[in-house]
């Protein structure tokens, strides 16, 4: 029995078997070749070259043809690589001298050039790294005849073992029987963490070395509550976790009686309490939690798992689905939030040095407003149906917020034209989410129509951490003075200026916070579904009053550490 030690990523307990899901791993073998065989190994790899090559033209003319040309030309590095004579020349010559099948031969070769190419000083030879990886694994999969073992292949009900998983992949897990999933890389508010919380399966991500200690078929308990992963444990800790799984379904239940009520203070203050959900098949789980509402609708994983682009018709029935069932309630759909960790197979964006840096969310939509549009037309088309309300992510200041909204004025004009109708009033808010917004906020105010604070990527760059990285997981500080005074200059420039302000970052979802944020005056709650019975219990325990000094005494403490353990002792009174 081994205990490894991670981050808690979605609560829960699972106890099942191990399955190991690779980054693409070629365990080539090594297997000498006779002197007569090397002109078919030669013929085998030139074969590969060209299959290789026609899979990429055919990926080219695709995306030519779906996005634009412009696009499609990524690929031309990827067609380079494949005529670079000098790769080719030295398989060819490695593979007479040293009389070994060709795969292992030109996975030696590949290897080599990755190093090399790694440790080049000019920043555009090093990135060509990516181009020969990629080109080398098409080739590889081709000398191997290895499909790509993804997700989609699995029929037992599992524990998947896994370096890293991508939030698309972790998006494709509802449909299967995943007990749970463990990680080596990861941060507890990387988007693979929020996705497992939406559907509700246990993770423990950052365990460093998971892959490397645990074997497929092994017996795990996973508890995503503590962070911790058991491999083949002794009979009496399973029984332990038995009765800890029991205790966690009665936890749950425990809060269920209030799912309904209104999540008011003994004095009167009306909190809303609503859902996050990143697919519309979670709006049942929100409904079922007493959700007052979707206040962030992820809508990128729309994108995902897929090979083309959605069209206006198929976001405007989602949309559409989402609003009616959650009628009267509002929904807020949040517009593509690509870039950072959330990456699409039909939009290669280049690697960049710090992806959440880079080109992301309203950046990339302002700048790809032929993609923005298609999304743009269709929440509007669909706000006459429910009450939806839309806002964009990442604005830095004012200027983005106006340039988002002259796209939407753009988009209305041409519905006016082709005589389509929509919601004209739609309410448009901004995701306060950068500490540049944060610290202008008194100027979103005057144009926004609600504020709704992202405390994931608000965190990541007030305090510089990054949110995918379990390396500097412990600097995650929600309570940190700095950031406890950006939410409330947020708040207070929100309701001078008449508008509400709502949270819906993973901060929002940590019970212990909730009388600090009421405190603070947070209008709304948006947080995954499973928890939403528990914040109203602890709002319908609070006065208002009572946390308002509570707000006040925690501001006035100089350490996060101290806010937190503050906000530990107020939850353990009122949680007993
Ligand atoms: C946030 O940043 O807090 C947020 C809610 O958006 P996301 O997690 O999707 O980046
Ligand atoms: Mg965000």
């Amino acid at each position: 029995m081994i205990e490894l030690k991670g981050i808690a990523a979605s609560d829960g307990i699972a106890i099942a078997t191990a399955y190991k899901v690779g980054r693409e791993i070629f365990d080539i073998p090594k297997k000498p070749i006779k002197e007569e065989e090397i002109p078919l190994e030669i013929q085998f790899f030139e074969e590969a070259l060209i299959q290789t090559r026609k899979e990429i033209i055919g990926l080219q003319e695709k995306i030519s043809k779906e996005i634009d040309r412009e696009t499609a030309k990524i690929f031309d590095a990827h067609l380079l690589v494949l005529e670079d004579r000098m790769l080719i020349e030295e398989v060819i010559l490695r593979l007479k001298e040293e009389r070994l099948n060709v795969a292992y031969i030109f996975s030696e070769v590949l290897k080599k050039y990755i190093e090399v190419f790694s440790k080049i000083e000019d920043e555009y030879l090093r990135e060509r790294v990516v181009d020969i990886n990629d080109v080398g694994r098409r080739i590889l999969r081709k000398l191997t005849g290895k499909e790509y073992a993804s997700l989609d292949k699995i029929s037992e009900r599992v524990i998947i073992v896994a370096h890293d998983l991508s939030p698309s992949d972790t998006a494709t897990m509802h449909k299967k029987n995943i007990a749970a999933f463990v990680t080596d890389v990861g941060g507890k508010t990387s988007h693979t963490a929020i996705m497992a919380k939406s559907l509700e399966i246990p993770a423990v991500v950052g365990l460093k070395d998971a892959t490397s200690k645990i074997d497929r078929g092994d017996l795990l308990i996973v508890d995503g509550t503590k962070g911790a992963v058991i491999i083949n444990p002794d009979e009496e800790t399973l029984e332990r976790y038995r009765q800890e799984e029991k205790k966690m379904f009665g936890l749950i239940k425990r809060f269920m009686f209030v799912k309904d009520l209104p999540a008011v203070t003994s004095d009167g203050m009306l909190v809303k309490v609503l859902a996050n959900i990143e697919l519309p098949d979670e709006i049942i789980s929100a409904k079922q939690h007493g959700a007052e509402g979707i206040g962030l609708y992820r809508t990128e994983f729309f994108y995902m798992n897929r090979k083309d682009f959605p069209t206006e018709e198929e976001h405007y029935q989602a949309y559409k689905y989402v609003a009616e069932t959650m009628y009267p309630h509002e929904v807020v759909i949040r517009t593509l939030d690509l870039g950072g960790d959330k990456f699409i197979s039909q939009i290669e964006i280049p690697q960049q040095m710090y992806p959440f840096l880079g080109w992301r969310a309203i950046r990339f939509c302002l700048a790809r407003p032929d993609i923005f549009k298609v999304q743009l037309r269709a929440i509007l088309r669909a706000s006459i149906v429910g009450n939806l309300k839309l806002m964009y992510p990442m604005i830095s200041g004012i200027d983005e917020f106006r340039n988002a909204n002259s796209i939407l004025e753009e988009c209305k004009g041409e519905l006016r034209k082709e005589g389509l109708s929509f919601g004209e009033n739609i309410k448009v808010g901004a995701m306060i989410e950068l500490p540049s917004a944060a610290l202008t906020s008194d100027l979103l105010a005057d144009e926004a129509d609600f504020f709704s604070i992202g405390t994931n990527d608000l965190i990541q760059y007030s305090l510089a951490i990054d949110r995918g990285n379990e390396d500097v997981a412990s600097f995650y500080e929600p309570a940190h003075p700095a950031l406890l005074r950006m939410i409330k200059n947020v708040i207070d420039t929100a309701h001078k200026a008449g508008i509400q302000v709502a949270m819906c970052g993973e901060m929002a979802s940590e019970v212990k916070f909730v009388p600090l944020l009421v405190g603070l005056g947070l209008d709304e709650f948006s947080v995954p579904s499973i928890v939403i019975p528990q914040i109203k219990y602890v709002i319908r325990a609070l006065s208002k009053k009572e946390a308002e000094s509570f707000a006040k005494e925690a501001l006035s403490y100089p350490t996060g550490k101290e806010i937190e353990e503050l906000c530990d002792k107020k939850i353990r009174e009122i949680i007993r």
